[in-house]
């Protein structure tokens, strides 16, 4: 294993509800397939994440179901664990925003970024209810959007258009309790003094030269109008704001944006409490050749871009008002912003209120995790907005997978355990031979190079030609023609599992459940590609117990090179590595998704 220490820093799914599959395109299979890459390559890699649920929106939920946020967070936190965990995506911890570790965390952030200036106390306007005097928090408060023109829009954001509002900027503002027109008054909150972190982030994004075009234009573009933002709100729901007179205050909390994206630090810390060695989150925040990659959707950019590293500028002592590291010492900016773009649902945009939405669930029930994580990895949004289809989508899994991929490794194992019962003695190779393993084992660089650079679609394209190669080498060498010479037979055969074996290897970070059953048609035993697990566990602070996602990831016996097959190890005749789907899947999904309009 290699000192390489790497960062899977994934965005956060919001508890408000069951994720679709445009959310999990954007972050969540990406940044497994890196993960699962890097692993295989030997660096040290610690992917974290978990449920972000402060905020409005659960807030609202939970009043409109007559329940407590908490139970809202609860309930949305079990099912999306559900469904990360069944896509098989390798989380070393995949944790929550309501535990204690994490507040303390926030808190510290918040304190670090006070005592160096960045954030300062500023009276600005609050609603309180005429009738009854008291506060009225951003939620309860609704007009039109001064950006878009929505007329729901919130206090604290513009659902339809995303951006963070106040409540002054509401055109016509109303209170949702009793429709009244609120009185404004002046409130006290904290502010994050963005303008002064302009230079730093400039200086940083100047030495960024690996990121996509697009994410890395965006992110210089905000830096030419940089404002000072609020890092409290008059919310009940949140990170309590560590200061006297504050603590305690029921109306006031860290917005939660800004305790959001400390998620990935206080993840770390959990995982290393959790691992015995408290201390362990280090290497990956604190040590010069350690690297952290961020993986999100597009719409998410500014906050890891932008906010997320001026935090840490900030609480390292590193902006314009200069100041020294806090408590837990200096930590790392991000080295790559990884931003996807938005998938698309049979040309419309995912909703789940208007329902164009298929639900991790719902796709998990009826489809393999493996036929959904190929589709995102060749076809996903990478670098572009792209369509989901029900017609690509099964022409993908039927012609790529099971036609290309599947069959070969079905053909060529039935053979071998059908003739010799085990993985052949090879003869002397002929010129043939020896061109298909050269085109496999020489395989590992260029892709592992693609791999590294998250250019994932180009990575699982090539690993598909290299298929298509080996495919070629069968029907060419036909060795099911050769009953009347068993001694190229084995060699051809021998050759195709070797050439099977290695892109089998290639194919394990968008594969891993087929991959581990590949190993196992192979006459492999023992786990080639893990899968996580769900663990209950109870807070390290105040005990209250929750699922996360981790896994034993190092007792992997994938590697990123080729292995050689041993002659002679048992084989079986094979099932089928992938589900054939039937045509008639295109219409019934069509049909379920007008029929739920
Ligand atoms: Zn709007």
């Amino acid at each position: 294993m290699s000192d390489r220490h790497i960062l899977t820093a994934v965005a956060w799914p919001y508890a408000n509800g069951p994720r679709h599959i445009g959310h999990v395109s954007g972050f969540g299979v990406p940044s497994d397939v890196f993960s699962r890459y890097h692993r295989m390559a030997g660096d040290r890699v610690l992917m974290v994440s978990g449920t972000d649920e402060h905020g409005t929106p659960i807030t609202v939920a939970a009043d409109a179901e007559g329940v407590s946020p908490r139970e809202i967070a609860d309930r949305n936190n079990r099912l999306i664990v559900g469904d990360l965990q069944a896509l098989g995506l390798s989380y070393d911890l995949f944790t929550r925003t309501t535990t204690a570790n994490h507040a303390q965390v926030s808190q510290e952030i918040f304190l670090g970024l006070l005592k160096n200036g960045y954030v300062f106390p500023q009276t600005t306007l609050g609603a309180i209810s005429p009738s009854t005097g008291r506060t009225l928090p951003d939620r309860y408060i609704e007009g039109t959007c001064p950006i878009c023109g929505y007329d729901g829009a919130r206090g604290d954001q513009c659902d339809n258009c995303g951006n963070q509002l106040d409540p002054t900027d509401l055109i016509n503002p109303v209170s949702r309790i009793n429709g009244e027109t609120p009185r404004f008054v002046e409130s006290e909150h904290y502010f994050l003094d963005l303008p002064a972190f302009t230079r730093a982030l400039g200086d940083w994004l100047a030495t960024r030269k690996s990121w996509r075009p697009n994410v890395l234009n965006f992110s210089r573009n905000l830096l030419e109008d940089l404002k000072p933002r609020s890092y409290t709100r008059d919310i009940d729901w949140g990170v309590p704001v560590p200061l006297d007179g504050w603590r305690d205050r029921p109306d006031k909390r860290i917005y939660v944006w800004f305790d959001a994206v400390v998620g990935y630090l206080s993840a770390s810390i959990e995982w290393a409490r959790r691992s015995g060695d408290p201390e362990a989150w280090r290497q990956w925040w604190q040590t010069p050749d350690s690297d952290a990659y961020y993986f999100m959707g597009k719409d998410n950019i500014v906050f890891h871009a932008e906010i997320w590293p001026a935090q840490l500028l900030g609480y390292d002592g590193e902006g314009d008002r200069g100041g020294s590291p806090g408590s837990l010492g200096r930590l790392n900016l991000p080295t790559e912003v990884v931003s996807s773009e938005f998938l698309t649902m049979e040309g419309r945009k995912f909703s789940s209120s208007r329902q164009v939405v298929i639900y991790v669930r719902d796709f998990l029930a009826r489809y393999d995790p493996d036929a959904l994580r190929y589709f995102v990895a060749v076809a996903g949004p990478e670098s572009q907005d792209t369509d989901f289809t029900w017609a690509e989508f099964l022409r993908r899994n039927n012609d790529e997978l099971v036609a290309g991929w599947g069959n070969l490794v079905n053909r060529t194992v039935s053979m071998a355990a059908k003739n010799v019962g085990a993985v052949p003695t090879p003869g002397e190779r002929t010129d043939a031979d020896r061109a298909l393993l050269e085109a496999t084992s020489s395989a590992f660089g260029p892709i592992g190079d693609l791999l590294a650079r998250n250019r994932q679609k180009a990575a699982a394209t090539e690993a598909m030609r290299v298929v298509g190669e080996a495919n070629k080498y069968l029907s060419d060498q036909a060795p099911w023609k050769l009953k009347e010479d068993p001694a190229r037979r084995d060699t051809v055969l021998h050759t195709a599992l070797q050439a099977i074996s290695d892109c089998n290897a290639l194919l394990t970070p968008f594969l891993p459940h087929s991959a581990q059953k590949v190993h196992e048609l192979l006459g492999g035993t023992g786990v080639w590609s893990p899968t996580p697990e769900i663990r209950e566990v109870t807070d390290l602070d105040d005990g209250s117990p929750y699922p996360v996602i981790t896994g034993d990831y190092d007792a992997a016996q994938a590697v990123w090179a080729s292995r050689r097959l041993q002659a002679g190890t048992p084989l079986s005749p094979p099932t089928p590595v992938f589900r054939k789907l039937d045509d008639s899947v295109v219409e019934e999904e069509l049909r379920r998704l007008e029929g739920e309009e």
